[in-house]
């Protein structure tokens, strides 16, 4: 009898206090949610990105947890928000969590919900322009701070925040300079994160490079000649050789990808971007006319693990030959190399520990981690590891479309609150490896 006394006791503890425990986490949820919604109401769309609004925001919770903040304008009207929760052992070097504030533009009729009212709609998708791309990653670095504070750790590095501004249009007002400021020397940053994709299956991205653009701008002169003859070297015949040629590589590299030899990251992507030739006329252009010059633009990715000596040939000798009175330029041309000569990429092997961290991190709060990739465009992580520093670039969000620059960017409430919880095993992790060395860069040591 007793025992069942026992059993009925135990029965009604559980029923009654189950749904306290859920309701308080319930709570919390969803003032997690709601301070996401407040970030993602705030209009930060390129070209006239709301950056004050957005700092102010990032101060006030900054104050509720009560971090260091700055704010930091290194160009004028483009504030950079740095937050410091101090490590007991402020001689480690730190963790730095970087994000970006602005956003790209969204053409606002082509959605189902206004992509500033962060809309949560019955199935549980949060709809806002930067949900995915990537005041997601932000706000989970501040909720993953928040947790942590609530649970009494203490971290023994300090531990950075960085908003900055700027990333949509290059990151030259916002990370670069913040990477090489002394402001950033004076951190002693040991390890980055910055942002990475969503993934449509259940693991995580990891992204340990990216791919470097090369805008190479292609040119070819010839004769002038009426439009009725035939005859050698015409500036059109020749841009028309190097477009097939370079046409059959995009091919081959496309194929690899296809084949599903190389993953999008690992081959050189080419892509025209522009044509330019003709003879303008009040109608269009003179039809019995063939020019004397002709132009076409590329858009070219290259992977810091392609051999780029090899790719500069391929250039100079079968796409622009002077043999075929053709010339070219870059309009931007990023080198694959760091100042030492080394390709730019965080290892992601035994040799850094950062690397294997996370990974342990990931695993320990029920994430898991797909291969590392080479981040098919660009992000402002490339500051940090020209610099030489190990920077990872990770959004925790599985199971969910890539959606970023485009329509109906949405992330998932869950999916959101997950990433929280992966931020602070990361957090914790990170910030608790006693250990006085940097590594992981693309060189050993500082
Ligand atoms: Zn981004």
């Amino acid at each position: 009898m007793e025992f069942l006394f026992l059993y009925l006791y135990l029965v009604v503890l559980v029923l009654f206090s189950t749904p306290l425990i859920h309701s308080s986490s319930t709570i919390q949820s969803s003032s997690a949610i709601s301070r996401f919604q407040q970030y993602l109401q705030i209009n930060t769309a390129q070209p006239s990105p709301r950056y004050q609004e957005a700092a102010d925001f990032l101060i006030s919770q900054a104050k509720s947890l009560s971090l260091q903040s700055q704010t930091i304008d290194f160009v004028t009207g483009k504030p950079l928000v740095l937050l410091k929760w101090p490590g007991t052992k402020p001689h480690l070097p730190s963790i730095l969590l970087y994000s970006h504030t602005d956003v790209v533009p969204s053409e606002h009729d082509k959605w189902t919900h206004h992509p500033f009212s962060a809309h949560l709609d019955h199935h549980g998708r949060i709809y806002a322009r930067g949900s995915q791309d990537m005041k997601c990653v932000g706000m989970q670095y501040l909720e993953a701070v928040r947790g942590l504070k609530a649970k009494g750790f203490e971290p023994l590095r300090s531990v950075y925040l960085a908003f900055a501004p700027d990333e949509e249009i290059g990151g030259h007002d916002g990370a670069e300079k913040f990477a090489q400021s002394e402001i950033f020397d004076q951190l002693n940053v040991a390890i980055v994160l910055d942002e990475g994709l969503a993934s449509p299956d259940e693991h995580y991205r990891p992204f340990y490079a990216e791919r470097s653009p090369w805008w190479l701008v292609i040119k070819s002169t010839g004769a002038p000649g009426h439009g009725a003859k035939l005859y050698d070297n015409s500036a059109m015949e020749n841009l028309l050789k190097s477009t097939e040629s370079i046409r059959r590589f995009r091919a081959s590299q496309f194929d690899l990808i296809k084949a599903g030899l190389k993953a999008e990251g690992d081959v050189v992507s080419v892509n025209m971007v522009f044509l330019k030739a003709g003879t303008p006329s009040p109608t269009g252009f003179v039809m019995n006319l063939q020019p004397s010059e002709a132009e076409a633009g590329f858009d070219i990715r290259v992977p810091p693990t392609a051999d780029q000596e090899s790719l500069e040939r391929r250039i100079a000798e079968e796409w622009a030959p002077i043999s075929r009175n053709m010339s070219f330029s870059f309009k931007q041309k990023v080198s694959v190399h760091d100042e030492s000569g080394k390709p730019v990429l965080t290892n992601t092997d035994s040799s850094n520990p950062w690397w294997s961290l996370l990974e342990n991190a990931v695993q320990k709060a029920g994430g898991k981690l797909g291969k590392p990739e080479v981040f098919p465009a660009s992000t402002d992580a490339r500051y940090f590891r020209r610099r030489g520093l190990p920077a990872i670039g990770f959004s925790p969000m599985a199971n969910t479309p890539i959606l970023l620059h485009d329509h109906n960017e949405f992330l998932h409430k869950d999916e959101y609150l997950k990433g929280i919880e992966i931020y602070e095993s990361i957090i914790k992790t990170y910030a608790s490896f006693d250990d006085q060395g940097k590594h992981g860069g693309s060189r050993d040591e500082l």
